[in-house]
């Protein structure tokens, strides 16, 4: 009971905040969407005004009141300090870092990233005199013994894009506090429903919100939420890099964030219906889904996360080429592309052997990624079927 005597409001759930946050119905004469406010000049009424900056809006790219109300309310979705929006999540990716390094820096990645991550360390941050050591993905407290005295960074991503490990992220957090680093995380997989990265010790969280949180792939977005201590640096990082997402883009997103509650409850229903299915076709070796129990981390997976999305990868039994390519070709509803997140099933091939660096990659078969769509599941599972049929003919 506070002072007053009123009851404390209760806290809304994550639910209820991706309807609400960042908007203010009754500063748009009642309209229940922030309009899009397309703009580069921002006039100011005086002089005086101008020279001491003093507004809350100077510049198209610094900020629009569209923007920042996407930014409060994935900052209030995710439980960061602050937001910034970037024009991708791959810029996310490399503002966030550059907020936190300089030349002569050290930084440790984790071996299962998302691959243009990792060239954006051997090439970029190479360059910049900034050196990067790959790490396995499972380490947990044993990161410690690769921290070097000009360490900077550790870079997480769970579970691992392709691969799907699920790394013990308050594990890392200890080590990371106890010897003062700075510990990111892509939690684009999980999005900010499914895993909560400041209640397990991230100081910055990554998302590529061209994937669950625009939701329509229909838009490029990145989004980097901050802790406390952590939101000046990138936010100055976002300033000096110019970074600055498009006003029509940062509307989807919000359009996206509105339902992300929903579809992602029914992208976990179905995913998870079908990896289980996956599991019994006698053409697939493993199925890398963390919520499954056969999951070698999925104790740590219901450890710390609250849900699955729909994204997971199954290793075939050893298939040919032709035989893979007469089984994707032929689908009707699973679309072969890069990206994921939006409303419709993808599937592609992939293959972590050549640039793994710090573990093996070592399935004896062909492996692909699927994204589990919003079509009905056994529409989508007779899908599959017949191409497990003509990957049986090809063989
Ligand atoms: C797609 C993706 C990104 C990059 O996002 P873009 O918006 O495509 O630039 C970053 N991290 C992960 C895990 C991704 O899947």
């Amino acid at each position: 009971m506070s002072s007053s005597g009123k009851k404390p409001p209760r806290p809304h759930a994550p639910a209820t905040k991706v309807v609400h946050s960042g908007r203010a119905p009754h500063d748009n004469f009642g309209f229940v969407n922030p309009p899009v406010y397309r703009g580069s000049t921002v006039l100011f009424p005086t002089a005086e005004k101008l020279w001491k900056r003093d507004q809350l809006y100077t510049y198209g790219r610094s900020s629009t009141p569209t923007v920042r109300s996407l930014e409060e309310a994935i900052a209030e979705v995710e439980g960061g300090a602050a937001t910034a929006l970037t024009a991708s999540g791959y810029q996310a990716v490399s503002t966030a870092i550059l907020a936190f390094v300089k030349s002569g820096d050290h930084i440790l990645m984790v071996d299962s990233v998302y691959q243009p991550t990792r060239k954006f360390c051997d090439y970029m941050l190479a360059k910049l005199g900034v050196e990067t050591t790959y790490y396995d993905p499972l380490i947990g407290a044993g990161i410690a013994d690769l921290i070097r005295p000009n360490t900077r960074i550790i870079f997480t991503e769970s579970p691992g894009s392709q691969t799907f490990e699920v790394q013990d992220i308050p594990a890392i957090a200890r080590v990371a506090r106890e010897r003062d680093l700075w510990l990111l995380m892509d939690n684009t997989w999980a999005s900010p429903l499914y895993f909560r990265p400041f209640d397990h010790g991230v100081d910055v969280s990554i998302q590529a919100a061209t994937k669950y949180i625009v939701g329509h792939a229909d838009a490029m977005l990145g989004a980097i939420t901050s802790n406390a201590r952590a939101a000046k640096h990138v936010a100055l990082a976002k300033e000096q890099l110019g970074v600055c997402p498009g006003s029509e883009e940062t509307f989807l997103g919000m359009r996206g964030l509105r339902t992300l509650a929903t579809r992602l409850a029914q992208h976990q229903r179905s995913g998870l219906e079908i990896a289980r299915w996956l599991e019994g076709r006698p053409e697939v070796a493993r199925v890398l889904h963390p919520g499954l129990p056969s999951h070698p981390q999925h104790a740590l997976w219901k450890r710390d996360f609250l849900g699955a999305t729909g994204l997971f990868s199954i290793v075939l039994k050893p298939a040919s080429d032709k035989a893979v390519a007469a089984m994707l070709d032929g689908l009707q509803l699973f679309g072969m592309g890069f990206s994921w997140g939006g409303y419709e099933s993808l599937i592609i091939p992939f293959d972590p052997k050549p640039y793994r660096t710090a573990t093996k990659w070592t399935a004896d078969g062909p492996a692909l990624r699927l994204h589990i769509g919003l079509e009905d599941v056994d529409d989508l599972r007779a899908d599959l079927e017949a191409g497990f049929e003509r990957l049986d003919a090809a063989k």
